[in-house]
């Protein structure tokens, strides 16, 4: 999915400010947002093509792309890991738009995709509903 317009990210977005302080802002920007595509403008210049999530979360909110990272067993966490974004894609890594699998020429489609397209919010297991596995 690509991103839309800062006003449709914040609309969706979680109603929470995204982090502590702007030195917490700053570190997980810089570990993330310093080498993705969705920021390329903004770093090589148009302060105006910048990533809207990135807006959002000055905003005072937390855009719904921005997963939990890894945390320890306290609930720690790097400031470089703090969350995972969903649309990070690497400023050399091809076209910014997904590249879906076309339909085999021929072929019937089975279920339409636009309704199956879109952010994915996946969910670390809880350990505490997850037994440890035997040993
Ligand atoms: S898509 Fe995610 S990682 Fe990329 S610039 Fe935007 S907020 Fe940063």
């Amino acid at each position: 999915m690509t991103l839309q317009g800062v006003d449709h990210h914040f609309d969706e977005a979680r109603p929470e400010p995204a982090f502590s302080n702007s030195d917490e802002g700053i570190g997980w920007t810089d570990a993330n947002c310093s080498t993705c595509v969705h920021d390329l403008a903004a770093r090589t210049g148009n302060q105006l093509g910048g990533c809207p999530l990135v807006t959002v979360s000055l905003m005072g909110r937390r855009p719904v792309q921005w997963l939990d990272g890894p945390r320890d067993e306290h609930g720690r966490y790097s400031r470089a890991r703090q969350y995972v974004c969903v649309e990070y894609r690497h400023e050399d890594d091809g076209p910014t738009d997904p590249q879906p699998i076309p339909d085999p020429p021929g072929q019937l489609q089975l279920l339409p995709r636009d309704d199956y397209e879109g952010v994915r919010m996946l969910l670390r297991p809880n350990p505490a509903t997850y037994p440890a596995p035997a040993a």
